[in-house]
């Protein structure tokens, strides 16, 4: 098979790096290596700032309204291609192609929302603050700014930031996952043909070092982050110091609470796509099912075993399969880690998924789904996130129990619960300390109207991302006092002015 080589897009134009450090992308499904990645120089990165830092003045003054049609033709375009933009993203993520629409959809909704940007950007007014003087604010775009995204979502996470950091009237650099890049390029073009000023929207590969360029680069004023903890921590102290606005999201190990009153067939169906869906690779995926009480914890895992056994594991080309490979054969190793140290731990061992084979995939990544109970909150399997299709069973006596067990753990991005009693679902909702809560919903990811993020160790910065909150990160508040020569009566005036 040919080996492509993927190009940035910067100015309104695709381009092949003149680096000489390269990163080989594959398809996991097969294991074959289907492109290269040239990790793009630093000079490249200032290159594509000053097209953005060019394109700023004439994109930032455009009336809202005409940003946003160009925002409705995007969408429009996106809607055209979901099946082409699903196809690229399976190719090099391995996620099923259902799977990937359902990315895609999400990521379309952000464009939605950015869509209303004449009415997000009003501002607010107040006449008479003081004798004829009228007040008003507003939000204003920072400038060039900048998105760096993980392999999970390779479209949809990227459709967290640009679209609405645009819509607001800033220009963008996206820097998207080395595993996965193709899909941001794809993306880009639509935009482009959808009318896009060269410079507004510009993509740039790279690792680590095209990271630190654009955490310290001068001329970027803002940067949102999505990945791994560590990376989110060092990214978000790093453009901090550099007196940058950040917001850096994180890491997670979501628990789903199982009450003794809940559905268990519903539970064990929800645990099945919270838990195996796109191979466990989601923020948002369960990986600790917290049953309350033996017997619910014994019913639960007869309902689950049989159901994982049968998991149609997959290439996103068989369009029957309901789960893929995962992204790289390094990351397929640590997974199979995590399972011989939970064994290793003591957990019991209810479904192993080790030695899943394919045939006619032997070189794919795959890992069967895997079930383990009575884990205890000291394994690593509890500890870390394993972010493979790998569920841990901790059981808890009693509700309370289970509200400990999350508090005590660092990441707290989403949680659930399952219930048919009100009371407990309404004390769950007010109690626990969790960015976003589902109750009877495995995957609370919000809709694009509301903003998505985690607390503690899961988000670094003060805002969440995307819906209303987007639009404050992206902007900044000027706030306008005003009077008119005619209304100033008295001379000069040495105490604070107040009415
Ligand atoms: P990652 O942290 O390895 O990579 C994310 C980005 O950081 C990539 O663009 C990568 O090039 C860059 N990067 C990697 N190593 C770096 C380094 N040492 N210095 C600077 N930059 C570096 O994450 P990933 O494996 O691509 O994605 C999976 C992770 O993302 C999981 O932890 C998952 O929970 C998290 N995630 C979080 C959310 C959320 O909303 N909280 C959403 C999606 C994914």
């Amino acid at each position: 098979m040919a080996i492509t080589v993927i190009e940035n897009a910067v100015a309104g134009k695709r381009y092949v790096s003149e680096s000489v450090r390269k990163s080989p992308v594959f398809n996991p499904a097969t294991g074959e290596q289907t492109a290269d990645l040239p990790l793009s120089t630093l000079s490249e990165l200032d290159a594509a700032v000053a097209a953005a830092k060019e394109a700023l003045p004439a994109w930032a003054n455009m009336p809202p309204m005409k940003r946003a049609r160009i925002m409705f033709r995007y969408k429009q375009l996106l809607d055209e291609n979901t099946d082409e933009l699903a196809r690229i993203i399976s190719a090099e993520h391995g996620k099923v192609h259902d799977d990937a629409l359902g990315e895609i959809a999400r990521g379309i909704d952000c464009v939605d929302f950015a869509c209303g940007i004449p009415h997000l950007l009003k501002g607010e007014f107040s006449r008479n603050v003081g004798p004829k003087i009228d007040s008003y604010s507003d939000r204003q775009a920072l400038g060039v700014v900048a998105g760096i995204t993980p392999f999970n979502f390779p479209a949809m996470v990227p459709m967290w930031m640009y679209p609405l950091a645009i819509a607001c009237g800033n220009t963008f650099i996206l820097k998207p996952s080395e595993r996965d890049p193709s899909a941001s390029i794809f993306c880009w073009e639509l935009f482009r043909e959808a009318g896009l000023p060269d410079g507004v929207f510009n993509v740039i590969h790279g690792d680590k070092e095209m990271v630190d360029g654009i955490l310290d680069h001068p001329d970027i004023k803002a940067v949102s982050f999505v990945g791994s903890t560590p990376i989110a921590e060092y990214v978000y102290q790093r453009g901090t110091s550099n007196g940058k606005r950040m917001q850096a999201l994180g890491g997670a190990k979501n628990h789903m609470v199982i009450m003794p009153d809940a559905d268990l067939d519903q539970a064990a169906d929800a645990l099945m796509g919270a838990g195996y869906g796109s191979a466990g690779e989601r923020c948002m995926a369960i990986s600790v099912a917290v049953p309350v009480g033996e017997r619910t914890a014994d019913a639960l895992i007869d309902k689950l075993k049989p159901r994982i056994e049968k998991l149609k594991i997959g290439p996103a080309s068989d369009r029957e399969s309901e789960m893929g490979p995962v992204v790289t054969k390094q990351h397929r190793d640590k997974i199979l880690g995590y399972i011989n140290e939970g064994v290793e731990a003591g957990a019991d061992l209810v479904v192993d998924g080790r030695d899943f084979k394919l045939q006619g995939y032997e070189d794919g990544y795959y890992v069967g789904g895997t079930l383990f109970d009575r884990v205890t909150p000291d394994m690593s399997i509890y500890r870390d996130e394993i972010f493979g299709p790998v569920l841990s069973v901790v059981r808890a006596n009693e509700y309370k129990d289970a509200v400990d067990l999350i508090h005590g753990h660092e990441f707290a991005n989403g949680t659930a619960i399952f219930t048919r009693d009100g009371d407990a679902a309404r004390a769950f909702a007010d109690e626990i300390e969790v960015g976003m809560v589902g109750i009877n919903v495995p995957i609370p990811v919000p809709v694009a109207y509301h903003s998505f993020g985690g607390w503690k160790r899961s988000l670094f910065g003060d805002h969440s991302i995307y819906g209303p909150e987007g639009v404050h990160f992206y902007t900044r508040l000027k706030t306008v006092t005003q009077r008119w020569p005619k209304g100033i009566k008295e001379g000069a005036q040495f105490t604070f002015p107040s009415t």
